[in-house]
């Protein structure tokens, strides 16, 4: 079992982007890459599993090749990886804490966007939206924050 946070700072103009979805919003994430906290928190929540170390030794924000990255791409490569210790997905819980937008709207599109980056079946992913009720950074709607576990299960081949 893995488990991963992320958080990214809202700024005005900026697309909106969850779990490779472009959310329709009037800010968006301030980041290295395209910001994609969900992404990131799945990706962190993987690595962490099979014991991969976290998203930012792998993909370090110093490094100019990942600047505006696909973060689709980063959890592309983080998946190869973790199966290539012998693990498969078995897993995904994953929510989503924003003061707006609404997520529901948005839930199966998000699901269906990360099932085709990992090619899991509908069953194995589930994303939540939830508020912060208004308080701190994310209920002000400065910031976007985001969970997932991922479990994961060892096939005994590894590479
Ligand atoms: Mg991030």
């Amino acid at each position: 079992m893995g488990l991963g946070f992320d958080v990214h700072r809202l700024a005005a103009g900026r697309p909106l982007r969850l779990g490779g979805v472009e959310i329709p919003f009037d800010r968006g994430p301030v980041g290295h890459s395209d910001g994609d906290a969900l992404l990131h928190a799945i990706t962190d929540a993987l690595l962490g599993a099979a014991g991969l170390g976290d998203i930012g030794g792998l993909f370090p924000d110093s490094d100019p090749r990942f600047a505006g990255a696909d973060s689709r791409e980063l959890l592309r490569q983080a998946h190869a990886l973790v199966r290539g210790r012998g693990f498969e997905v078995e897993f995904i819980d994953a929510v989503i804490i924003a003061e707006a937008p609404r997520i529901a709207p948005y839930r199966e599109a998000i699901v269906a966007s990360i099932r085709s980056v990992l090619d899991l079946p509908r069953l194995s992913i589930s994303v939540k939206g939830k508020s912060m009720e208004g308080l701190g950074a994310v209920g002000s709607g400065e910031a976007v924050a985001c969970l997932a576990t991922a479990t994961v299960r060892h096939t005994g081949s590894s590479s």
